[in-house]
């Protein structure tokens, strides 16, 4: 049995296909997953009331477009529950599914808030087009969006949802926006930017439960202060999906655990994309999943290749204070060099000897590619 196995129709598990197909056109490929299978980019969920796109329209592909131009058997609604690694079958609901090589590229799961009160339904995230497509559907008659966190997701759509004409609080915990991406001068930027499109802004305290209110809700926070909204948008993070692997007796701890070849423990099961920790690293980015697909692809069609990761900055689409990052990781010795004038700074971080580590860039500074290339040619590899 010789067919490669992908779950997951998510930028990790198309790009893989994608590239692999560039190198093998006759391996049988047989991709699964648990959603419609349309391929589409997901960094545009949150430009989408911007751009004023409903979900058919971010759509890129129908999944027969995508089966004809992979050459793939693509199953979709359908849901892997366990793998027999000695068998080498997949569990899905009433079938076992066979497979020579296993790919999991399985994403990450919203991580959901215990919060009380009696308005959870009301409480929405965007973590794929069906959660956009049903976010839009509930907005058609509403406008006023209280956004639970101030990170990169949180601060988009507030960007996002502003410029669609909707009313925008955030509540943030750490006292400014995207806190761990950003030193304080450049997080303040970005918060006075969405202060300017009319997004309120509460750091400091938690959200404590969320309440029916008429047609709308009430948000509590922990400081007993009440919000008043339409719904809710909870955007406090992500966490890799490892629990199929981890029920399967694969290594997994933030993220499924993968070599340089992006191989889990188990010699014919390999993981890509937000589902993986590649030597330690989880990075929940387009970039670091386009080059180990490419390597993957390689490593599949018989050519043995591991991942290499450049500095790879991150964007922050917050087109009213624009942010271009290549974060540090907390702890690191050194410290921030910031020039600054209004809502335009430049960040560099440098270790106590002067090595460039890491930088964060906002206004006009993020509109500068030379400056950005500059930047991004000082630092160290991710993975060398
Ligand atoms: C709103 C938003 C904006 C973003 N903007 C940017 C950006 O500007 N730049 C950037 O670099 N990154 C951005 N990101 C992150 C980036 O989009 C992700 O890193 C990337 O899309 C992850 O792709 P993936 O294929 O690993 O996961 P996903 O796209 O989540 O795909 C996972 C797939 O696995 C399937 N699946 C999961 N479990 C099972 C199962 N048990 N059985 C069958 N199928 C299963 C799902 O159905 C899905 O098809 C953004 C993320 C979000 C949410």
């Amino acid at each position: 049995m010789n067919t490669l196995v992908i779950v997951g129709t998510g930028l990790a598990g198309y790009n893989l296909a994608k590239e692999f197909r560039k190198l093998d056109a006759e391996r049988p490929l047989l991709i699964i997953t648990q959603d419609d299978g349309r391929n589409y980019s997901k960094p545009m969920l949150s430009t989408g009331f911007t751009k004023g796109k409903a979900a058919d329209e971010l759509a890129m592909n129908s999944v027969e477009q995508m089966r004809e131009q992979l050459k793939a058997d693509i199953r979709t609604g359908v849901a892997v529950n366990a793998i027999d690694r000695v068998a080498r079958t997949l569990q899905v609901e009433g079938e076992i599914i066979p497979y020579g090589d296993l790919v999991l590229a399985l994403g990450a799961d919203v991580f959901r808030p215990a919060l009380g009160g009696d308005a959870g339904d009301r409480v929405y995230s965007i973590n794929d087009l069906q959660d956009y497509a049903r976010f839009r559907e509930v907005m058609a008659d509403k406008k006023k969006v209280v956004i639970i966190g101030g990170g990169l997701i949180g601060c988009e759509f507030a960007n996002d949802l502003s410029n669609g004409g909707i009313s925008v609080d955030v509540v943030e915990p750490v006292g400014r926006v995207l806190p761990a991406l950003l030193p304080e001068r450049a997080s303040e930027a970005v918060a006075n930017g969405l202060a300017s499109l009319g997004v309120k802004l509460h750091f400091g305290h938690s959200v404590k439960g969320v309440w029916q209110d008429g047609d709308g809700v009430s948000v509590e926070l922990s400081n007993g202060e009440r919000i008043a909204g339409d719904v809710v948008l909870s955007a406090i993070g992500l966490r890799p999906r490892t629990q199929l692997a981890l029920v399967a007796g694969l290594k997994a701890e933030r993220g499924i655990v993968v070599d340089r070849f992006l191989r889990t423990s188990d010699a014919n099961i390999y993981a890509i994309g937000d589902a993986a920790e590649v030597e330690g690293k989880v990075l929940l980015y387009v970039l670091p999943l386009m080059a180990a697909a490419r390597a993957l692809a390689k490593t599949l069609a018989g050519q043995p290749t591991a991942v290499m990761y450049p500095a790879m900055p991150v964007q922050v689409k917050t087109p009213v204070c624009p942010v271009v990052v290549s974060p540090v990781l907390p702890g690191t010795p050194g410290a921030w060099e910031v020039e600054a004038e209004g809502n335009d700074v430049k960040a560099v971080f440098k270790s106590p000897d002067g090595q460039t580590l890491g930088f964060a860039l906002t206004g006009a500074y993020a509109g500068s590619s030379a400056i950005k290339m500059e930047l991004t040619r000082l630092l160290p590899p991710i993975l060398a």
